[in-house]
């Protein structure tokens, strides 16, 4: 089961990936952990897109693509036989980029998650967070990233494949369950 995971920061989607990861048995691509790894271990992509990061604002679709992929390839995924992809993609031409990818591997999104929450309830979730790319000013320009990019996506996606809308203002465990029962209602597993 392949999934794409979409929604604001500070929507859930990294906890809610990870949760259903384990459940299905998935593996889990979180871009903004790839990139936050490479600068972590001083790569030169990670000194490439260092600097973009503090600011909030999308590091280059080659850079991005790159990570992603080789995880999406590697032997770890086709040994779990699906993956869960959260961060990625942010834009509708990373959307595209990825089809390609995917469709060279003969493997294809099965599903698209849309996280819903206010955007009141992000903001205090994301300045409560102990992350070096959290601060009050890249918060804001995230969410503006967000929400510049999300309707195009979204219009990407919607032509191709069902984009389930879950409510993540709700307890974890039940955002969880919202989402795995969406799972199995289209049998995707
Ligand atoms: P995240 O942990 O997904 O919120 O990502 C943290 C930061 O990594 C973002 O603010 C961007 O600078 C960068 N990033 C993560 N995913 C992407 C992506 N798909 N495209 C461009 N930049 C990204």
């Amino acid at each position: 089961m392949n999934l794409v995971i979409l929604g604001a920061p500070g929507s859930g989607k990294g906890t809610q990936a990870v949760r259903l990861a384990e459940r299905f048995n998935l593996r889990h691509i979180s871009s903004g952990n790839l990139l936050r790894a490479e600068v972590a271990s001083g790569t030169l992509l990670g000194k490439q897109v260092a600097g973009v990061m503090k600011k909030g604002k999308l590091v280059p679709d080659e850079a991005v693509l790159k990570v992603v992929s080789e995880v999406l390839t590697d032997e770890e995924t086709t040994r779990l036989g699906g993956w869960i992809l959260d961060g990625y993609p942010r834009t509708a031409d990373q959307a595209e980029a990825l089809e390609d990818v995917l469709s060279r591997n003969r493997e294809a999104v099965e599903a698209v998650i849309l996280l819903q929450v206010a955007a009141d309830v992000l903001v205090p979730r994301l300045t409560n967070r102990d992350r070096a790319d959290d601060t009050p000013e890249t918060v804001r320009k995230r969410l503006e990233v967000y929400d510049r990019e999300i309707e195009p996506l979204l219009d990407f996606y919607e032509q191709r494949y069902d984009v389930h809308r879950v409510d993540g203002s709700k307890p974890i465990e039940e955002v969880t369950e919202d989402i795995a029962g969406l799972v199995d209602v289209y049998d995707l597993s």
